[in-house]
């Protein structure tokens, strides 16, 4: 059904091949000592994927990557997504991913040199500040965060949270009001703020399920107090702010959702490795019962099924855009979070007290992607907006 060039088959198994042999060694130091101790080393890898020439797999080849289509670069989203590190070391990881994205889109030339091109090179990270805790993030037009014009410079004024990787990023892109008597999608900016700016206050990294991360992996509550950058930091049009968000979700959704279908593949490799190997008498394993036999059975109808799913999506916005392919985007998005929450549970449950250890990164996934039935927009609001469509041309 689908056509996948020879290049792209050579591509895909080479960085099969990097994730088994380079990156998954180093998931236990990355579960006991975090990320920013593993940077270095990590630091590293991401210089043997450029030498490889499999660096920014998701960026357009003038800007240094291998310009592969939504549909190819979802496949390498899947390979990738079989350790929690993947994406990072090919410099393909969220946030950065989507402000790539929306600084080639909306940059300008300034903003490019500034922002874009060091996080391209890998010499910085960003992240992307909408969410604010005193507002329903499933309904971002309601946002106190301001940014009000004094002279040449904006003074932005807000309190945000769950901004992914703000620790340690050299730039947030802030969505900030700045004309609150415009319509509800007009009234807010997206503002690129320097982290060193006076004013800026990273207040905590957040204990999400017991862990408060460090570095790229971690969420950060933080505060704009007086925070004043000139108004070019400005990202396309004022007003522009949640037309812009919208664009960086579609494609950003096909990166997470196979992202989520790697953690499946290795979730569903491991639940096989130890079911045919765990003795529970003398002559029968766990392979042997036959709720585990189903179980299997049922996660790889699940897994294929959920990635014809995404992958066709993914065709569609390369072929049609993604106001054509808005629906199954919203069905994809939670679709495949619940049977990424499923066959996590099961790969959990079938390794015991192991599954509860930092021994595999079973564990580590069920606690951090629980949040991918919440995040770019919870189940609940995916399945309004696409029952209301439905059901609309029925009335
Ligand atoms: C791990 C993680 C990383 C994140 N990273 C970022 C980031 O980098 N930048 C950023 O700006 N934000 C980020 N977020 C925030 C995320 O976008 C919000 O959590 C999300 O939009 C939901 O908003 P909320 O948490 O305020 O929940 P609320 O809007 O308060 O909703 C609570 C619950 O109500 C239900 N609900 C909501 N609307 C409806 C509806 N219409 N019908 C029925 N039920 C409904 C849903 O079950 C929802 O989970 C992140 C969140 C998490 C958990």
């Amino acid at each position: 059904m689908f056509n996948i060039s020879p290049e792209l088959k050579k591509i895909l198994a080479t960085i099969r091949e990097f994730v088994r042999e380079e990156l998954i060694p180093l998931e236990s130091a990355f579960f006991a000592e975090g990320f920013n101790a593993l940077e270095p080393t990590l630091q590293r890898k991401r210089q043997m994927v450029q030498d490889l020439g499999l660096w920014l797999p998701q960026v357009p080849q003038e800007y240094g990557g291998l310009g592969l289509t939504l549909f190819e670069h979802g496949l390498v989203s899947q390979e990738l997504g079989q350790t929690p590190i993947g994406h990072y070391a090919f410099n393909c990881q969220a946030p950065d991913a989507g402000n790539m994205e929306i600084l080639m889109e909306h940059g300008t030339a300034a903003q490019k040199e500034q922002f874009l091109l060091p996080l391209l090179r890998g010499e910085t990270r960003s992240c992307f500040s909408m969410t604010e805790p005193e507002h329903a993030g499933s309904n971002p037009t309601m946002m106190s965060t301001t940014a009000v014009h004094e002279g040449d410079s904006y003074i932005i004024d807000g309190h945000k949270w769950f901004t992914s990787s703000a620790d340690g990023a050299a730039f947030a892109v802030v969505m900030a009001v700045t004309n609150p008597e415009a319509g509800r999608h007009a009234r807010a900016s997206q503002i690129i703020v320097p982290l060193d700016t006076l004013g800026f206050t990273l207040v905590r990294n957040i204990s999400v399920m017991g862990e408060p991360g460090d570095g790229w992996a971690s969420h950060a509550e933080l505060r704009y107090d007086g925070v004043r950058v000139p108004r070019s930091n400005l990202l396309g049009k004022e007003g522009a702010g949640f037309a812009i968000a919208q664009e960086r979700l579609g494609p950003g959704r096909i990166h997470h959702c196979m992202r989520w279908l790697g953690i499946c593949e290795r979730a569903f490799e491991l639940t096989c490795r130890y079911a045919v190997n765990r003795v529970l008498a003398p002559g029968r394993t766990l392979a042997d019962q036959q709720t585990i036999q189903n179980w299997v059975a049922e996660n790889r109808a699940a897994i294929n099924a959920a990635r014809l799913m995404v992958l066709v999506t993914a065709k569609r916005i390369d072929e049609e855009g993604q106001y054509a392919a808005r629906d199954d985007i919203s069905l994809i998005k939670f679709h495949v979070a619940g049977v990424l929450q499923t066959v996590l549970d099961r790969a959990l449950q079938v390794h015991g007290g192991l599954g509860m250890t930092d021994d595999t990164p079973i564990a580590y996934w069920f606690r951090h992607e629980r949040a991918a039935r919440i995040y770019d927009g919870p189940d609940e609001v995916h399945k309004w907006s696409v029952a209301r469509r439905i059901l609309g041309s029925y009335r």
